[in-house]
């Protein structure tokens, strides 16, 4: 297990159970294990969040395009209410969710605020709600856009916080904050990216109203500006209002990520992509489909993409991954037959190559080859092959396939 402290400390980590004697240690990934209590229940709970916006010690991330506001590649900013006042009005919860719902008036738009939750390790100066206490965090959106006004405000604020010398830290993947920061960053990233792209009802195709506290969308039965064109208020009738309906939550897209062992332990099946730098090779993954179990998409995946058939598979860990709204769902599988370990790349051409690795050298690159995609190699690495960074869970799925004491405790139940 690597030590890099910019990985989440497994919750159990002092905790003896015969779960973790039989188990071992868990392995908490990057993007996972957020310091915030999200209380999800809280989030339709207009009074406890009128409170928290209005509370002196609420802090905001800002994301612009999806670009997180920081103070350099490794902290973010956190913003005081005054420094988005322009865009977050204090009395935004002043009224019941229902009420705004019914006031509804697609004429008036409104940047993405979501409630995070509650840092309750940030006691002191915090908020006190009922046996919740702790500092509240909201993600907000300013991105320019919606109404002119809308449009002016985020600006300003944006001109206001580049004055002070910060900025919106653009990367395509961001894996230099440390594990909580990424933890807040990746469910704010998420969340207002969701929203971002969910305006419009997918079911009418009228525009959606943001409800609790930016975690769900809500199609309003009336909307004022209908009256402005000489109609009823009225909208069409739409089934997301009536019945119970997944379209209007946020979604996860579950995927999984798999590293594959040979029959006789010794061997690691890894593939690389055309984009992949030289040398470099990772895990195979893709998207769990619809209908089909985690261990069913493992073994689809890999005959897929490398033809090799696996027998038994188990689940690893788990990874957030907000680009856009994936679940990395880790798993390490074993072939059961030599005679299955051929690599194929004639059924479903997505990767470059695939191949099998003996296990000292994918020990040898866990030393010295591993690096985030576009970074160079480090300063030991003398050629040969290149891994993921310990940020990504392909990097620890394959450091658990390399130890033999994650098989040996397992043998007689594989
Ligand atoms: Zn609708």
């Amino acid at each position: 297990m690597t030590s890099d402290s910019s990985l989440p400390a497994p919750a159990h980590i002092l905790a003896d159970s015969m779960l973790s004697r039989h188990f071992g240690r868990e392995t908490a990934n990057y993007f996972s294990s957020s310091p915030l209590n999200r209380l999800s229940f809280l989030r339709s709970d207009h009074p406890f969040l009128s409170t928290a916006l209005k509370h002196p010690s609420t802090r905001f991330i800002l994301l612009n395009n999806l670009a997180p506001l920081s103070r350099s590649s490794a902290e973010l900013y956190y913003a005081k209410h005054e420094e988005v006042a322009k865009l977050v009005p204090q009395d935004i919860f002043d009224k019941s969710e229902e009420d705004m719902i019914k006031s509804y008036d697609s004429r008036k738009t409104h940047p993405t605020l979501i409630f995070l939750g509650l840092d309750e390790g940030q006691k002191a100066g915090g908020m006190a709600w009922k046996v919740y206490t702790g500092t509240p965090y909201f993600a907000v959106d300013v991105t320019p856009k919606g109404s002119e006004e809308q449009t002016t405000a985020a600006k300003d604020i944006i001109g206001a916080m580049e004055a002070k010398g910060l900025s919106f830290f653009q990367s395509r993947i961001i894996t230099t904050f440390s594990a909580d920061e990424a933890a807040i960053y990746a469910q704010s990233r998420a969340l207002t990216d969701w929203n971002t792209r969910n305006t419009f009802c997918g079911t009418c195709g009228n525009t959606t109203l943001a409800v609790n506290a930016g975690t769900k969308r809500a199609c309003p039965p009336t909307d004022l500006a209908r009256e402005s064109e000489g109609k009823s208020a009225e909208r069409p009738a739409c089934n997301t209002r009536t019945t119970l309906s997944n379209l209007s939550f946020p979604r996860t897209d579950p995927t999984i990520i798999v590293a594959v062992v040979s029959a006789d332990a010794k061997r690691i099946l890894l593939g690389r992509s055309k984009r992949f730098p030289p040398g470099w090779y990772s895990t195979l993954a893709g998207f769990i489909e619809p209908a089909e179990s985690i261990e069913d998409a493992v073994r689809r995946e890999v005959y897929e993409e490398a033809g090799v058939i696996l027998s038994r598979v188990v689940i690893h860990s788990s990874q957030p991954w907000p680009y856009p709204a994936n679940l990395m769902i880790g798993a390490i599988a074993q072939v059961s037959d030599p005679a299955h370990e051929t690599i194929s790349l004639e059924h479903d051409p997505e990767l470059e190559d695939a191949r099998w690795f003996d296990i000292e050298e994918v020990e040898e690159a866990l030393r010295i080859g591993t690096s985030d995609l576009s970074a160079e190699a480090g300063p030991d690495y003398k050629g040969g092959l290149r891994l993921p960074p310990p940020t990504a869970i392909a990097n620890q799925l394959i450091r658990s396939a390399v130890q033999a004491e994650y098989f040996a405790a397992k043998n007689s139940k594989m």
